[in-house]
């Protein structure tokens, strides 16, 4: 299967493919895929209705005790780090940026707890940029469908973009994260109908 026939399976599995965190700005959004390392978006987005009545901008944030924003966070795991990150990334922004979430790769992962992913998801999503970024889902799914051999998200992302033309780089990114939650499940995927069996490695595994 070629670039374009899976670009078109996707479009017509998942033609609305957007973004589940809710956030109104730049700021919000980053922080809420800061807290989603290894949370649901759905408790994400329950912590941050609380969190951003209280602090939603970088100069308020970096006001907050580290132990205060524990408390409000405590419900996403890793909260340690997460607000001692928050609170740099905060500061930073209000030093470094005068108070604006910069949109170059190379700025946003100069922040405290912003790796590449989170890089790539506010890029894409905050900015309109063309971004692939790799999280669980999106390297499960790329590894089931033959496009890459790798368990390194970089490696992945590298290939993915290599494979796809730019323009589709976003798309497809949320397109596969929705695809990886909700049908190509780490366990038990619902591989029924699903268009890519003849290029899966777990389907052909599963049935030999
Ligand atoms: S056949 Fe099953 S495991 Fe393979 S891509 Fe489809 S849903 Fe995922």
């Amino acid at each position: 299967m070629n670039a374009k026939e899976i670009i078109k399976n996707f479009d017509e599995l998942i033609p609305q493919a957007d973004c589940e965190l809710v956030f109104s700005n730049p700021f919000e959004l980053l922080v809420a895929v800061i807290l989603s390392a290894q949370c649901t978006d759905k408790r994400v987005n329950k912590i941050t209705k609380d969190l951003f009545k209280i602090a939603k901008t970088p100069e308020e944030m970096k006001e907050l005790k580290q132990e205060e924003l524990e408390k409000i966070i405590f419900s996403c795991g890793l909260y340690k780090n997460k607000a001692k990150n928050i609170i740099l990334a905060s500061k930073d922004i209000c030093e470094r940026f005068n108070g604006k979430v910069p949109s170059k790769k190379s700025e946003l992962v100069s922040l405290s707890g912003v790796g590449n992913k989170t890089a790539n998801v506010v890029m894409a999503v905050a900015f309109g940029e063309d971004a692939f970024a790799v999280d669980t889902h999106v390297l499960r799914t790329a590894n089931r469908l033959s496009l890459v051999k790798t368990s390194n998200p970089d490696i992945c992302e590298k290939k993915l973009k290599e494979f796809f033309p730019k323009k589709n780089w976003s798309r497809l990114h949320y397109q596969m994260v929705l695809f990886g939650r909700y049908k190509c499940k780490a366990q038990n995927p619902d591989c029924n109908d699903c268009p890519f069996q003849n290029i899966c490695t777990y389907f052909k595994s599963k049935n030999k």
